[in-house]
């Protein structure tokens, strides 16, 4: 099922935590809504989930296929829920946790015992905890909590599924997993989903398109390699990951980067693996003299700090066979090439990005 938003505003008193928006969200994606802290992220999917109701506006629709449903409560809009801190019924066990959805239902839509019980041993296959369908959610660990919450979610057969921060809670490995482990599930089920983060390597990693939030407003909306690789405003780039700002001039002519030239004053904005290290600058007139301040080769790239002589601090990163061909430590002059000044998304930010 596709979810169009048209014209939707939602004001707290007087502050409008989400201004005009207006978004598809296609049949069976997965999307990952992607912000800071109160860019109205959680506002959103509430809007969406019947949670909230949108400010009154004779424009403003939220669509579930071509049905209007902007007006209507949770219960009739049939999505699942999934939140950071789902509380399971601690005196439920796995099995009735799950069939607690089922069960509650209207006697005239209710499934009989034998099919409620046939779903939940699917889902608890699906989930992997088929051996666990007795325990209590007191012996589950948080990772195994969250993935009896999504089979809860599921267990209703929902058109929508709505997954508020539902990692947030675990450690950086259970989440790893949990996310891939999202994703196949996703795919397995392709029904049209609505997680909300603030990790933008989660969102990048387990979603199809992201849309990117701000004060309210989208920034972006693209497929992760769109947001990362062609960020649309200079918060999206910062958002997605470390950038180095280099303030300089550009000299129009051959809209290269000088740091000496008297053309416009500007800014160049640069992710750490696209700056080069050289041991020396022969044949690189532009390259920028540092100070090498920190060295870190733990992890899989090789993380370096280096001092500029503003007093800047520059982070670099480098693959180790990048490292292994020169090798600085801290104290030692080098020197950096900007890779990307050659990169036409780098030229568009010489042209006024941040605008
Ligand atoms: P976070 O990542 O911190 O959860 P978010 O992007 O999900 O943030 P929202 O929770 O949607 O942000 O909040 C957006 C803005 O709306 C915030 O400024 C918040 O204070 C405000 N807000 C949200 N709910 C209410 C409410 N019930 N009453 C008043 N203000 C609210």
């Amino acid at each position: 099922m596709s979810i169009t938003l048209q014209n939707i505003t939602k004001s707290f008193d007087h502050f409008q935590a989400i201004k005009d928006i207006s978004l598809t969200f296609k049949d069976g994606e997965l999307t990952a809504l992607l912000g800071p802290s109160g860019s109205g992220k959680t506002t959103l999917l509430r809007l969406v989930a019947g949670l909230e109701l949108p400010d009154e506006n004779p424009e403003s629709r939220i669509l579930f296929n071509d049905a209007d449903v902007a007006r209507k409560p949770a219960s009739q809009r049939n999505v699942g829920f999934v939140f950071q801190h789902y509380a399971l019924f601690r005196h439920m066990t796995v099995f009735e946790n799950i069939a607690f959805g089922l069960r509650v239902m209207k006697r005239s839509q209710r499934p009989p015992k034998a099919e409620i019980r046939d779903r939940v041993n699917e889902l608890l296959k699906l989930i992997q905890l088929g051996a666990m369908a007795n325990r209590m959610p007191s012996q589950l660990s948080g990772g195994q909590r969250q993935r009896v919450a999504l089979a809860r979610a599921l267990a209703i057969r929902p058109k929508v599924l709505l997954l508020d921060e539902p990692f947030g809670a675990l450690d950086a490995k259970v989440r790893t997993e949990l996310r891939r482990w999202l994703r196949e599930l996703h795919d397995q089920l392709h029904i049209t989903s609505i997680f909300v983060t603030h990790d933008q390597e989660e969102a990048l990693e387990v979603a199809d398109r992201i849309v990117v939030m701000n004060q309210g407003a989208i920034e972006q909306t693209g497929t992760p390699d769109e947001v990362f690789h062609h960020p649309a405003s200079e918060f999206v780039l910062q958002f997605l990951g470390d950038v180095n700002v280099f303030h300089g001039r550009f000299n129009g002519s051959s809209s290269r980067f000088h740091r000496i030239d008297t053309d416009h004053p500007s800014r160049m904005l640069v992710r750490p693996h696209e700056i080069e290290v050289l041991l020396n600058p022969l044949g690189n007139p532009d390259a920028i003299p540092v100070q090498t301040h920190r060295v870190l080769t733990a992890g899989a790239v090789v993380k370096l700090e280096f001092i500029d002589s503003l007093h800047q601090s520059i982070q670099v990163h480098l693959s180790h066979a990048d490292y292994t061909r020169t090798p600085v430590h801290p104290g030692m002059k080098v020197y950096l090439r900007p890779r990307s000044q050659y990169n036409p998304f780098v030229r568009s930010a010489a042209n006024g990005y941040g605008h």
